[in-house]
């Protein structure tokens, strides 16, 4: 007969290893990294994603609003392979409005279930508030002695955002490429189930701007499509996992 460990020395069951994306309002995870976490995903590698709002609030009084954009971020999240999704429900837009400490202690419960080997957010280039507030939060929060694992933090680009940043004197300076040529159409097709927030070309977040993006990108990696990523964090330990983002 087995003896049961008291519970203080019984041994805690292991963690997913998994590559987190952590984005401030549901479709940045797909405007941002689309591409990449189904490339991510089609190579079984578990992809978790965290909306630190239900992108609405400010900008939307219809209570349903809140609804659709959670509808959207699922069934978009489900196209793209990810394993989960979850959101916070801040305030849209009033990311400022909260203590940093209160938005990082969140963001360090959701991520305690996992041991992240990448997490990928928003720049702290971008013009949008809650975009540069969540880029310091995961910064604060995935400090490397609490995660061991971690070999990447890298961000990513918000097609109508992040190339504003200029008008703050700020700019996206990527140094991380990665090929999505065959899961564009993916990208895309999550893209459409995020109806009230596309436009005709030329908005920004069209499926012809995003497919001029992706060439824009491709071009400096010579391939057909790919997404741009700063580089924050990059450690050389235990990172195999992430070879599936590099493969040609
Ligand atoms: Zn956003």
């Amino acid at each position: 007969m087995g003896h049961s460990l008291p519970q203080s020395t019984r041994p805690e069951p292991a963690k997913e290893r998994a590559v987190l994306v952590i984005v401030a309002h549901p479709d940045d995870e797909t405007l941002g990294a689309g591409g990449t976490i189904a490339r991510l995903s089609v190579q079984n590698c578990p992809v978790h994603c965290l909306s630190l709002t239900n992108g609405t609030g400010a900008r939307n009084c219809e209570p349903l609003a809140g609804k659709d954009r959670l509808a959207a971020f699922n069934d978009a999240s489900s196209l793209l392979g990810v394993r989960s999704t979850a959101t916070l429900e801040y305030e849209d837009q009033r990311l400022d409005h909260y203590p940093f400490l209160d938005l990082v202690q969140a963001v360090e419960c959701w991520a305690a279930k996992f041991e992240p080997i990448a997490v990928l957010t928003h720049s702290s280039s971008d013009l949008n508030l809650d975009h540069r507030i969540v880029c310091e939060v995961v910064a604060t929060a995935f400090r490397p002695y609490k995660f061991s694992c971690l070999s990447l933090i890298a961000s990513f680009e918000i097609n109508s955002t992040t190339e504003l940043g200029t008008l703050i004197g700020r700019s996206f300076r990527p140094t991380m490429f990665v090929d999505i040529q065959e899961s564009l159409p993916l990208k895309l097709k999550a893209m459409q189930r995020y109806e009230s927030e596309i436009g005709s070309f030329p908005h920004p977040r069209s499926s012809d701007a995003l497919v001029a993006a992706a060439r824009h990108r491709g071009i400096t990696m010579a391939s057909q499509a790919a997404e741009a990523f700063e580089v924050l964090f990059l450690a050389g330990r235990k990172a195999e996992a992430l070879e599936a983002l590099f493969a040609r």
